[in-house]
């Protein structure tokens, strides 16, 4: 294990592509962001500089907050740093703790004087702090490719000297772009499509229909688990568990198969865009990729669409399925979205759904039933749950 010695997380937000006022809410949003997923470490204390902020970790283990900010977006990189007096002794002593606390062989010194009053230039702290660890230690200079890459921040009131810079994943604070309505199924690409829509400043509130009882509570508590999973980025995640059976059996019995699938998602969104209006949600978010199966063509998507006129984000329509399954695994869904819990799109599927569906046949099916009064009694039968990663993972036995 190494050997962590630092005392200081400096977080550098990097190129901020907003300005002014915008600029503002964005630091004000991810500090808001980072203080919330580091709740659980009551000693902390931060500090705002102009372009990052510090984390004094006052004996908190830094790992253990390492994992957290990971799950922040909106900065480029955060790193762990001791921090001394603006001296160059302190400083020398410092590199050289942190020099030693891994198995480095070779080194670069990186150092950059914010304070233009310190009476070194970066070029000369880098020559002196090099001297120094040369004379002292076993480790050789590398230009092109050290071990170890030590940066020093020289600031007024202190420095600070980091090694590893450790990349963010990036994107903006959830919460300054305003909400999406994600349509969350138990598969790979639903979570994902969340991800990065997270990823871009939104805040998802989530819609889940289920057919119980042709679909089980375990399917449920799989999306459950999924979503405690995306929950680590932003914070709690408001579902709404739609009951859709009475819906897709009308759907069964009035509409030739071969449109089943088609019907039903076209219900599922007007159910979406009744409860985005409701709840002033702007755009309704899923996991649809173009081309992936019979109502992915542009053709069912258009003819699905079509019945909702929130707006519809799909971030996935172009990715390949390869590519998706890559990032949930990186995101740490996969594993949840391959159980094999049965969706209400899989069951009853039809052998031979329609891949060119024509709006008036859609049309002339649905008027054979009145599924406004159905759509009505799903919403009035809408269960809202919260779901938090804190909560209790109870959902063990699904795997
Ligand atoms: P995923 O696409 O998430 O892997 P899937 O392949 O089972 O799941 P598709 O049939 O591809 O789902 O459906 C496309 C999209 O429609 C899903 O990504 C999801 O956004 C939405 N969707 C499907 N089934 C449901 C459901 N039961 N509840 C809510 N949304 C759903
Ligand atoms: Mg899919």
């Amino acid at each position: 294990m190494d050997n962590v010695i630092y005392d200081y997380i400096v977080i550098r937000y990097g190129e901020l592509s907003t300005k002014g006022r915008n600029r503002k809410d964005f630091i004000n949003c991810l500090h808001a962001n980072i203080r919330r997923v580091l709740k659980p470490f009551p000693a902390l204390t931060y500090e705002k500089f102009y372009d990052g902020m510090y984390i004094h970790l006052n004996g908190e283990e830094y790992q253990a907050v390492a994992e957290k900010l990971k799950k922040v977006f909106g900065y480029a990189y955060f790193a762990g740093a001791i921090r001394v007096p603006s001296d160059l002794d302190a400083i020398k002593e410092a590199a050289y703790k942190i020099a030693l606390s891994r198995p480095y062989k070779t080194f670069k010194v990186n150092a950059h004087r914010n304070d233009k009053s310190f009476p070194m230039t970066s070029d000369t702290i880098n020559r002196s702090v090099a001297g120094h660890l040369l004379a002292n230690t076993e480790l050789k200079v590398n230009v092109h490719e050290p071990d170890l890459m030590l940066y020093i921040f020289v600031k007024k009131d202190a420095t600070y000297v980091m090694d590893e810079k450790v990349q963010g994943p990036k994107g903006y604070p959830v919460g300054i772009n305003h909400k999406a309505l994600l349509m969350i199924s138990g598969g790979i690409d639903s979570p994902v499509a969340g991800y990065v829509t997270m990823k871009r400043g939104m805040r998802l509130e989530c819609v889940h229909f289920a057919s119980q009882p042709y679909t089980s509570e375990q399917a449920l508590d799989k999306v459950k688990e999924l979503l405690r999973i995306l929950s680590e980025y932003q914070g709690e995640i408001i579902l709404h568990v739609i009951p859709f059976t009475e819906l897709q059996m009308q759907i069964y019995r009035h509409a030739d198969e071969s449109y089943a699938i088609t019907l039903l998602r076209r219900m599922m969104y007007r159910i979406a865009d009744r409860i985005a209006k409701k709840r002033n949600i702007l755009t309704i978010v899923n996991g649809e990729s173009v081309g992936q199966v019979a109502s992915q063509t542009l053709e069912s998507m258009s003819v699905i669409g079509s019945v909702c006129d929130t707006m519809i984000l799909r971030p996935l329509c172009m990715a390949d399925k390869l590519e998706i399954i890559d990032q949930a695994v990186k995101i740490g869904t996969y594993e949840t979205s391959i159980l094999p819990y049965e969706d209400c799109c899989t069951i009853f599927a039809p052998k031979n759904p329609v891949t060119k569906p024509k709006a008036e046949k859609c049309e002339r099916y649905e008027a054979r039933f009145d599924y406004e009064k159905l759509i009505e009694e799903c919403l009035a039968n809408d269960e809202i749950v919260h779901i938090s990663f804190d909560d209790k993972k109870d959902t063990e036995e699904l795997f």
